[in-house]
């Protein structure tokens, strides 16, 4: 990888493809290019547009930004999302105010210090509207360098960031830093694009390892996804001796909510309590093979237990909802997916069969 090629290429294709009549690459000055940056943090360029000329005609200075009613700033940011934002414009414009005499700070550290402003777009409002050289790193950058480079794994992760912070420095040029760092933000917006990187026509192609090796989609590494968290439950398949298996209705809250469903117990011994103190009852206790059901945010590893009684229930303790499921199709309840699955498989005998042999 030749990192003066790269920059090379890269401004090449700049002066002949760039954009360079948006409205905040006229009368270029650090308020402008700072507004613009907030602007198009997670909001593509044609949304901005209107807002940034709007913004522009009624805060031309950041003196009338630091001056304006709070409620002004925000009803011109209505519509663009992430409040924010326009929050902290707003806050860092009276600072600059107090702090800097109204003018913008000249160096990228303390342009970092304002409200609202990380290390990319410090940079960013540095280079273009300063002539200084600062690497930017924002998300579209981050696509094009782990692509360009082949750098694995997720940029959330401190170390793929600090090795993609590094190739930001080292490929970022000493001269026309500005007309770089507009470059490269749109190959990323414009060819090198999330899916279907447009890479016949990109012009840092010969030296991209994820073309190279056709790999282009697998960069940047996702976000891992966190493990889905398993939920335990017992399930009572209570079965009389006409073969009839006990459903109480569940409370309105909750799973299955007022849905009717199997009796329910933490485990072995607490389905022992329920039988013995809630049913007044006795039957031999046997766990069958275990299932899971998926829910959006979790599964649910269920273990049915086969409770044949020994006579049937004379008096229940506690009062609850429940009746004798008989499996016919004319006793109609609602029940929740796993339960009828489990009760299809009882009444389909095969289970009874197997675990009553
Ligand atoms: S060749 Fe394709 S993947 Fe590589 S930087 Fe260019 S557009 Fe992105």
């Amino acid at each position: 990888m030749s990192k003066q090629l790269f920059s090379e290429q890269l401004l090449q294709w700049f002066d002949i493809a760039g954009r360079k009549d948006l409205p905040w690459q006229q009368d270029i000055s650090p308020y402008r290019v700072w507004v613009s940056e907030i602007m198009l943090q997670q909001t593509q360029v044609s949304t901005v547009i209107p807002y940034y000329l709007r913004f522009m005609a009624r805060f031309p200075d950041i003196a009338s930004l630091a001056l304006a009613p709070n409620d002004e700033v925000l009803a011109l940011w209505t519509g663009l999302g992430y409040y924010a934002r326009a929050r902290n414009l707003h806050k860092a414009a009276k600072m600059i105010c107090e702090d800097f005499g109204g003018v913008f700070p000249g160096d990228p550290e303390t342009i970092q210090t304002l409200p609202g402003i990380g290390r990319s777009t410090a940079a960013a409002i540095y280079s273009i509207a300063i002539g200084g050289r600062a690497p930017i790193l924002d998300g579209n950058v981050k696509r094009v360098l782990s692509r360009y480079a082949a750098i694995d794994g997720w940029p959330g992760i401190k170390d793929i960031e600090s090795q993609l912070w590094l190739l930001a420095e080292d490929l970022t040029p000493k001269k026309r830093v500005a007309d770089y760092t507009q470059a490269i933000m749109d190959l990323g917006a414009t060819l090198c694009t999330r899916s279907k990187p447009k890479c016949p026509e990109c012009p840092v192609q010969s030296g991209c390892e994820a073309y190279a090796a056709g790999t282009q989609t697998n960069y940047p590494g996702k976000k891992p996804k966190k493990a889905t968290p398993v939920r335990e439950i017992h399930l009572l398949i209570i079965e009389n001796a006409a073969g009839e298996i006990l459903l109480e209705q569940r409370p309105n809250s909750g799973i299955w909510g007022g849905l009717w469903s199997l009796p329910e117990a933490v485990d072995f011994d607490t389905a022992a309590h329920y039988l013995k103190n809630t049913l007044n009852a006795k039957g031999q206790i046997q766990a069958w093979p275990n299932m899971r059901h998926t829910f959006s945010h979790f599964h649910l590893d269920i273990t049915p237990l086969h409770i044949k009684l020994k006579a049937d229930i004379s008096t229940i303790m506690e009062p609850r909802e429940m009746l004798w499921y008989k499996g016919h199709s004319n006793q109609q309840v609602g029940l929740a997916a796993p339960v009828k699955k489990l009760l299809d498989a009882v009444f389909s005998q095969d289970l009874l069969r197997k675990h009553s042999a």
